[in-house]
């Protein structure tokens, strides 16, 4: 059986433990101490680092988990994996589309999509974790109510990256890398006040925030309903766009163009 527990890092950063009471894999370790810390309070091992993309809160903290760490429980070097595309410092497992990854320690297997928009090499894990199940490992690309910022991907390549992130079963786990949901949540009521799934779910991300307790992970259903971003072809979002443009989009990419740098500047 295996359990997803969020690491708290910097700010805002979620680093995800993937654990069988044993050993644990962690999903973007941006920073090494909080990990460190909590592997020596729940008396884990390091099996395994994964990374979404090369950005520094993602990746910062793994040369000196890997000082720390040299070896697997079994012996073997510790596994490093990350997007080919990308420049990861100390990767041993270079992926791309298409890719299975088996992870030993624990055991898991990570099924890697090319998520291109936040960076230009970004992936994401999907893995059917048992007792956890479906989940995925999206980095910068789907937030809670929300998407990455566009630092290197056009809106294009975002929009057909996200497309593949909401065609996973709607019951999939997301496990995004940052709790930005109630800002976000504030930008989607903008876009659509009259959507009653969003309404509910910004009452219950403000008492999640109010008790100090993550609103993530969601499901990729749940964000099918409230996150405009998944949402850019509805009706009701192509014509906040529109009113806010001042004019219809010439195509999907443009609204959903539109509707990022809309809230690039959304305060
Ligand atoms: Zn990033
Ligand atoms: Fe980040």
């Amino acid at each position: 059986m295996l359990k997803v527990e969020p690491i708290p890092a910097f700010q805002d950063n979620y680093i995800w433990a993937i654990h069988d009471g044993h050993c644990a894999a962690v999903v973007d370790p941006g920073e090494a101490a909080p990990v460190e810390a909590f592997l020596a309070h729940a008396g884990l091992a390091l099996g395994a680092i994964v990374i979404t993309h090369h950005h520094g809160d993602h990746q910062g903290g793994v040369a000196e988990l890997l000082a720390a760490h040299p070896t697997a429980p079994d012996g073997a070097p510790l596994p490093v994996i990350g997007p080919a595309g990308e420049r990861i410092g100390g990767r041993t497992v270079a992926v791309r589309e298409g890719d299975t990854v088996d992870v030993a320690h624990p055991a898991l297997r990570l099924k890697v999509l090319d998520v291109p928009g936040h960076t230009a090499g970004h992936v994401a894990y999907v893995a059917e974790l048992a007792g956890a199940g479906p989940s995925v490992f999206c980095g910068d690309t789907l937030f809670a109510s929300g998407c990455g910022r566009l630092f290197e991907g056009s809106p294009a390549q975002m929009l057909a990256s996200l497309d593949k992130l909401a065609a996973l079963p709607g019951a999939t786990r997301v496990y995004c890398a940052h709790e930005y949901t109630r800002s976000n949540v504030r930008f989607a009521r903008a876009v659509e006040p009259d959507n009653p799934a969003l309404a509910a779910w910004e009452a219950r991300v403000d008492a999640l925030r109010a008790a100090g307790t993550p609103t993530v992970p969601t499901t990729v259903a749940q964000e099918r309903e409230v996150n405009p971003f998944l949402r850019s072809r509805e009706p009701a979002v192509r014509k906040a766009v529109a009113a806010h443009e001042g004019g219809p989009a010439a195509n999907d990419a443009a609204a959903f163009g539109a509707l990022r740098g809309w809230k690039d500047n959304f305060r």
